[in-house]
């Protein structure tokens, strides 16, 4: 049986009142950041990355559930903004931010994390025409790789931060203006479920950051060392050992971060950790057909709401998420039955179980994608095909 927020699902799609939607369970989410503080130092600031799950609702609830908030554009700061978090507690990161995007975020007194000169230059004149003081952070493109990533966003060339080499360069010129470098953002990959590669990446970060804020004219007062931590999505992947990346941290801020900067703030950004397995996506079967031996459960959902189950999201190797089947008549023990699974689209990309076996499913029967919470609704492609937008609930 499957339950979001405890509500047995089928019950949750009769209160929703139509699918596909997607669900999210603050359970879940309160469990999975009470775990984390466990494992992380205590003095560690939390930061959710809301471009993982944008939902009003759910970025509210980790307005007070976490630290910070990590906004990657204008609309996702107005939603980061509505929450009533302090505005210092909102960075913005992201390549190409617009002039008035750069101007939104001085004028609201968030943080901005700089990703080019020219970036930097556009946000020093916002801030003069305000007659502001901005508070900024360089993000830094590493000058290392991190191995291991399902998406690597830092080390040799990139779009994202400026590379190591360049940011005294940089140093050099804000200081020359009436602007706060708080001090450095590095974020080099997404979805690493290895935690000796996490732990090593945060020690070669922490050694970059502190070289770097030699160049500050005070001491540092932000340190965002970033995050990538993974969550199992596949049949052979293992769980992230938290607890291990948590007592590395540890040991490398009392060694290092403590000694050097008593009064910088660490923080670990985290979207997929935070939400992903805390939410579902909940489709019904449509129609079953057999093709030449194979069975088909063609369901009213599909690529267009949750692209990464298809395996079009990045991914290298199209693998299965884990699926669920929900039947009229409840757990009963009907036998099991190999099934593709598929959505409504036109196109034999819209394929979301590749010969799954679940047990057998009648049309008017939920199917259920798990693993959903981060990188679902508002990482598709939703207007393909032109159906209609499936509703979100947080339970
Ligand atoms: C996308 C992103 C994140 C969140 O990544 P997850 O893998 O979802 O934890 C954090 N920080 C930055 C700068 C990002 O671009």
């Amino acid at each position: 049986m499957t339950y979001v927020g405890g509500v047995p699902v089928r019950l949750l799609a009769e209160r929703v009142g139509s699918t596909p939607f997607f669900a999210y369970d603050r359970a879940a989410i309160d469990a999975r950041v009470g775990e984390l503080r466990s494992a992380l130092p205590a003095d560690v600031h939390l930061s959710y990355a809301v471009k993982a799950n944008p939902m009003p609702a759910v970025v509210q609830h980790f307005a007070q559930a976490v630290d910070a908030l990590d906004v990657a554009s204008g609309a996702e700061m107005r939603v980061a903004l509505d929450t009533g978090i302090e505005p210092g507690a909102v960075s913005f990161a992201g390549p190409g931010k617009s002039v008035a995007e750069l101007t939104s975020a001085v004028a609201a007194g968030v943080l901005v994390e700089i990703e080019s000169p020219l970036e930097a230059d556009r946000l020093v004149e916002a801030a003069e025409r305000l007659g502001l003081r901005p508070r900024v952070a360089v993000r830094v493109n590493p000058d290392f790789e991190v191995k291991g990533s399902g998406m690597r966003m830092g080390g040799g060339a990139q779009q994202f931060g400026v590379d190591a080499e360049m940011v005294p360069m940089l140093l050099k010129t804000l200081h020359e203006r009436d602007v706060e470098v708080a001090g450095f953002h590095v974020f080099s990959g997404s979805q690493n479920l290895h935690a000796d590669i996490l732990a090593t990446a945060q020690e070669r970060t922490v050694d970059l950051v502190l070289r770097l804020a030699d160049d500050l004219p005070g001491e540092a007062t932000y340190l965002n060392i970033g995050g990538g931590f993974g969550i199992p999505y596949y049949t052979q992947d293992q769980p992230l050992d938290v607890a291990l990346v948590g007592s590395r941290l540890e040991a490398l801020l009392a060694s290092r971060v403590r000694p050097a900067l008593p009064s910088a703030q660490v923080v670990i950004e985290l979207g997929r950790y935070l939400i992903g397995e805390a939410g579902v996506y909940v489709t019904r079967v449509v129609d079953r057909k057999i093709s030449r031996g194979k069975t088909f459960l063609i369901v009213d959902g599909g690529m267009h709401h949750q692209l990464a189950a298809s395996g079009n999201f990045g991914q290298v190797i199209r693998r299965n998420y884990p699926i669920s089947v929900v039947t009229a008549s409840g757990p009963a023990d009907v036998a099991e039955e190999t099934v593709q699974v598929v959505g409504c689209l036109c196109t034999p990309l819209d394929l979301l179980g590749d010969k799954v076996s679940l047990p057998r499913a009648e049309v008017g029967d939920l199917v259920v994608v798990h693993q959903a919470g981060a990188y679902g609704l508002t990482a598709s492609p939703t207007a393909f095909l032109s159906h209609p937008a499936p509703l979100e609930v947080l339970v």
